[in-house]
């Protein structure tokens, strides 16, 4: 395989998806460079037998001339240098850096330019350090105001403890005049007390003042709100929670403590109060908190500076009782492809577009609206009901998002809970419209849903499909369908694949999209997969008792499934079992958008250990890689339908042929799925593409059909 290839390969699979400007290939051990593409221009394919050019002089020819932005200069002085380069990637772990500058025109026009630098493989294994420098232009973004090096050195920020200056407030929770007077007797020297004479004065007293409140003095045994309810009530609400609490109580039973500080308090005082006692404990349990804690890093995202999700709750509830009257709406949205981005351009340009859509959020703020970062790229937005046409209001939304980005390829999904019911809490009404929110993750053809009653409805069929999952698996209800695979050039059949279907009651058939994804949350998946698996491996043992002809028939196994790292030796028990090769029961696994390459190789390494044939499935509808390829060990892959649906037009042609060819130069085989017309058929063909699956040929069929065509 010639190095040449695998670069050129790589960084036009790359290019397809996103618009860069340049691409430049540099090898930092020899300090060259070569220019690959440049934006409308063929790409420079002769880099093996070229000589480079030198980057230092390339670097040093940009700083000194006139297209740098005199302010950048001295900044980038010191990043556009050859061996810093090196140190920092070192430093980082090897880690993608993205370096951004002005660049000046004639005009006085200025341009923003990012540059991702991202190491690749050292094929030729000669321990040089070689990256891609991708040039993007992003000539609109405010945030790339000055030359900046942003590597991934941990967030070190630190935010400040907005520190209680002078007097400590503490709550003093007790409804006896007596002990009351008593304790502020005691205490009004060193603390500033609030009162509350009972539980529900307390709590609403709290609701206000949490943030300036050190400490609590409670009292057990009230009318109204009893100190265990206040307790209870505090301990759910996790803004209130970490307010330490101590309990004051008359019992001499050790019942009622155990039970106070079950339910949270940090610790108690028995009455007569030793004044003594009680001021140390209030003044170590104060700084004990403030030392390990700091309230404001859990009220605020320090990425965005909106809420936290418990801080969110904890803002929810309080607005809902504040208004009774009034009607909210959620939404949820996220950034579907975060994790691919991150992997793409490094986990900075995803915290920065985090940061981005939090800042864009913020903008939206109006009276009575919560927002919240709930995780990740997750953000929540509780607002005052309202019957206005959603999508606009989305449309917006997504607009927003997406204006100013650093890249142009962010993929948002929006879960809309209209009219929440206010008798729930928050935390549940959030979790429904996550889920709704789920239901929608990583699908194309899907970026808003609504929590309805649709989704109720769904969720009922769901419910109950968990429910028949146990009895479905032991009658049988779950078929196995098989799709024939054949040889493009003798156009006879060499494989098959193994597609589940579920039998319902009224006889029809359930495909696989309608439970996978859920059975994929719920984790039932494993069980399903396993039992395919099984049954193809008794059919297969079956064909060979009997003496017909075998094929391969491959099996899928789920994405979700990569993270069960005890996986291979028990499929490779399975096939001792039956006794059968393992090259007649090749595994399909996604390399999904939603996952890192990272992971897919864990997944894959004891896969080849067990000597297992591992095909990669749906190859170019995500972000895979062919330089990664190699290093994931996959003996196929399979072409995914959007990539074949590509035939025909001239850059899916060249594609398409690159990556096949490049693919075998690797002793990888080529499967193409999906493909219904002559015409992608005479394709493939000529492009030497091993493996054609598709209605072209067969659908997927029963057993019994199957098992009769070869
Ligand atoms: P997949 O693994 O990509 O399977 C190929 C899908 O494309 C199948 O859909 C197949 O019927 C369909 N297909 C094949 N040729 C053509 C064609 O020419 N045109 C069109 N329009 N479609 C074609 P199916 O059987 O509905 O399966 C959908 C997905 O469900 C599969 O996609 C796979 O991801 C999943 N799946 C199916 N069986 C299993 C299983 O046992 N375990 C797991 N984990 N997933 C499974
Ligand atoms: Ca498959
Ligand atoms: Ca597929």
């Amino acid at each position: 395989m010639e190095l040449s290839d695998n670069i050129i390969y790589t960084a036009m699979q790359r290019l397809v998806m996103i618009h860069y400007q340049k691409i430049v290939y540099a090898d930092l051990t020899d300090d060259t460079y070569f220019v690959l593409k440049t934006t409308g221009s063929d790409w420079n394919l002769n880099i093996e037998n070229s000589k480079g050019r030198k980057l230092s002089e390339w670097f040093t020819f940009f700083i000194k001339s006139p297209l740098c932005h005199e302010d950048d200069k001295k900044h980038l002085e010191k990043i556009l240098n050859v061996s810093n380069l090196k140190e920092t990637f070192e430093k980082n772990n090897n880690q993608t850096i993205v370096i951004s500058y002005r660049r000046k025109f004639d005009n006085q026009d200025v341009e923003f330019h990012l540059v991702t630098l991202e190491i690749i493989p050292d094929i030729s294994k000669s321990g040089h350090l070689i990256i891609f420098m991708f040039v993007h232009d992003i000539t609109n973004d405010e945030k790339v105001y000055s030359a900046k090096l942003q590597t991934f050195e941990e967030n070190k920020k630190f935010i400040q403890h907005n520190l209680k200056s002078g007097k400590r407030k503490i709550l003093i929770v007790e409804d006896d005049k007596m002990n009351m007077s008593l304790l502020k007797n005691m205490l009004e020297d060193e603390y500033e007390i609030m009162e509350a004479q009972n539980g529900l004065l307390g709590l609403e007293i709290l609701a206000d003042n949490y943030k300036k409140i050190s400490a609590i003095l409670l009292d057990i045994y009230m009318p109204i709100v009893s100190g265990f309810e206040f307790l209870e009530k505090i301990n759910k609400d996790s803004m209130l929670s970490n307010i330490p609490i101590i309990v004051t109580t008359v019992s001499e039973t050790s019942k009622d403590e155990e039970k106070c500080l079950r339910l949270g308090a940090a610790d108690f005082i028995k009455k007569p109060y030793n004044p003594q006692v009680l001021k140390m404990k209030l003044d170590s349990i104060i700084k004990m908190s403030e030392r390990s804690f700091i309230l404001s890093s859990i009220e605020f995202d320090d990425l965005t500076g909106l809420y936290t999700k418990e801080a969110f709750y904890h803002h929810a509830e309080k607005l809902f009782k504040e208004n009774p009257d009034i009607s909210f709406d959620l939404i949820l949205s996220t950034l579907d492809n975060l994790n691919q981005i991150s992997e793409q351009y490094g986990d900075n340009v995803g915290r920065q577009i985090v940061s981005h859509i939090g800042n864009k959020l913020a903008l939206f703020k109006q009276p009575k609206m919560i927002l919240s970062r709930i995780r990740d790229g997750i953000f929540a937005n509780l607002m005052v009901h309202s019957e206005e046409t959603d999508s606009q209001r989305l449309l917006d939304l997504v607009e927003t998002f997406t204006e100013g980005a650093i890249t142009n390829d962010i993929i948002t999904k929006f879960a809309v809970y209209k009219n929440v019911d206010k008798t729930l809490p928050v935390s549940v009404i959030t979790e429904r419209t996550l889920s709704a929110l789920e239901s929608i993750t990583h699908k194309i053809d899907k970026n808003v849903v609504y929590y309805d009653n649709k989704i109720i409805y769904q969720q009922k069929l769901n419910a109950e499909m968990e429910e028949n999952f146990e009895s479905s698996l032991e009658n049988g209800d779950f078929e196995i369908w098989f799709q024939p695979k054949y040889s493009a050039s003798t156009q006879s059949i060499n494989g098959a694949e193994a597609l589940i279907r579920w039998r319902n009651k009224d006889g029809s058939l359930i495909p696989p999209n309608s439970f996978i994804p859920l059975f994929e949350r719920d984790g039932l998946i494993k069980k399903l997969d396993e039992y395919v698996f099984s049954s193809v491996c008794e059919y297969q043992r079956k064909r060979l008792e009997k003496g017909l002809k075998v094929i391969p028939i491959s099996i899928n196994l789920s994405r979700v499934t990569i993270f069960n790292t005890n996986l291979a030796p028990q499929y490779s028990n399975i096939v001792e079992d039956y006794e059968i090769p393992k090259n007649i029961v090749p595994i399909e696994i996604t390399e999904s958008a939603a996952f890192l390459s990272r992971d897919i190789k864990n997944f894959a390494d004891p896969f080849n250990k067990y000597g297992f044939e591992l095909h990669m499935d749906d190859f170019g509808s995500g972000y895979s890689s062919l330089a990664s390829l190699q290093f994931l060990h996959f003996d196929t892959i399979k072409l995914d339908k959007s990539l074949v649906n590509f035939i025909g037009t001239q850059g899916g042609d060249s594609l398409l042929r690159h990556t096949i060819s490049f693919a075998k130069e690797t002793g990888i085989n080529v499967v193409a799925e999906g493909v219904e017309t002559e015409e992608q058929f005479n394709f493939l063909k000529t492009s030497n593409c091993d493996t054609i699956q598709g209605y072209y040929f067969s659908k997927p069929l029963p057993l019994k059909e199957f098992d009769e065509i070869y």
